[in-house]
């Protein structure tokens, strides 16, 4: 009998961080805690009736396209869309990567360096400067040269915080010809703000959107680029054939006809996201300013006070192992009960575990 027999590089990953807990409080995974209104969901399922379930879906829906393409004033052709922009990360990698260089942050969303170590890329991780600010200059300095692809989210994660549009520009425009930049937007519609500076004149950047935190449908699996319509068409031909279902594009129609639902869902986690950080801030409780549904704050010892938490009911996610981010738990904006229900138990955590209360 032959043993398992993988590629060292498969070996040598760590598989992809993540240990369900059960708890009555779920801020561990950035998502909607609000499931879609019952009329919403109606609506969605009525289309699944109708759907042809025994034919291949569309190779690529133009309706959805269409629609997001008009939701970002961008061309149809521009918008490719997939399972999840995590898919889109390693057609990326697949893309401009393979056998090239992948730059990312650090601390970053994990993904990026992950996959690229699964693809044989040679990672270039840039430390983000003071305050977890963009290290524009630094990333335009690794990227003049060479090629590959270069990967920024914007809002910043799992820090939460802005990146200035000017500086994100500026930075891409010095990526020298072999270069792919793409801009993670999977946060921007909690910033007042999105990465649209980044225009079509700028052929090599992609913009990355995703359905699973502001429209609230992470179980639906659904993301989508914004890309220069040629760069678009080469992204499709690394991403297989019929991987969207027309289940998925079912649920996706449905919520494109609620953007109001979508806006108003976004102001309440901000208001909520202010308040929480100032409840925080009272208790003494350092926290990245964030303009995400997360908050990145540090504590003396994040196993203990993660642990604590989850006791009491609140599961939220240690960052700790991340470079630079040792203390770090992040919690995601949860319903106002949630929040209050966050805070109660932070109180009740025991002083022997060294956090601040009220
Ligand atoms: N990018 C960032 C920065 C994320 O935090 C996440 C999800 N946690 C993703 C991409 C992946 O999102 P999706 O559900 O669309 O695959």
């Amino acid at each position: 009998m032959g043993a398992v027999n993988v590629r060292a590089d498969v070996r040598a990953l760590p598989a992809y961080r993540f240990r369900a807990h059960p708890a009555a409080v779920k801020l561990d995974q950035n998502e909607s805690s609000a499931d879609l209104p019952t009329p919403l969901r109606e609506a969605a399922l009525e289309r699944l009736r109708r759907a042809e379930w025994h034919r291949y879906p569309p190779l690529h829906d133009d309706r959805v396209a269409a629609r997001l393409a008009a939701r970002h004033d961008w061309p149809p052709d521009g918008v490719v869309v997939a399972g999840g922009s995590n898919v889109l990360i390693q057609a990326l990698v697949v893309l401009s990567g393979l056998g090239r260089r992948v730059l990312t942050l650090a601390p970053s969303f994990q993904l990026y360096e992950l996959q690229a170590r699964l693809l044989g890329a040679q990672v270039v991780e840039v430390p983000l400067g003071e305050g977890f600010a963009f290290p524009a200059d630094e990333v335009a300095g690794e990227i003049a040269v060479g090629e590959g692809v270069a990967f920024v989210p914007a809002p910043l994660a799992p820090t939460g915080n802005a990146v200035d549009g000017a500086d994100l520009r500026r930075a891409a425009e010095s990526a020298g010809e072999g270069w792919t930049f793409v801009v993670d937007e999977a946060y921007a519609e909690f910033a007042d703000s999105d990465q649209r500076g980044l225009g079509i004149d700028l052929p090599h950047v992609v913009r990355l959107r995703t359905f699973s935190k502001a429209f609230g449908l992470a179980g639906a699996r659904l993301g989508y680029a914004l890309a220069h319509p040629e760069l678009a068409t080469e992204l499709r031909k690394v991403l297989l054939p019929f991987s969207v279902s027309a289940l998925q594009l079912a649920v996706a129609d449905a919520v494109l006809d609620a953007p109001e639902l979508v806006a108003e869902r976004v102001r309440g986690v901000v208001a909520e996201r202010e308040r929480l950080f100032t409840a925080l801030a009272d208790r003494g409780v350092a926290c990245v300013p964030s303009v995400t549904n997360f908050l990145l704050l540090t504590v003396p010892d994040p196993a203990a006070t993660h642990q604590a938490l989850l006791e009491r009911g609140v599961l939220v996610r240690r960052q700790d192992h991340l470079p630079r981010l040792s203390g770090a738990l992040r919690v995601t904006v949860g319903l106002p009960a949630e929040n209050d229900a966050f805070l109660r138990a932070w109180d009740a955590l025991p002083q022997v575990i060294g956090v601040r209360h009220a």
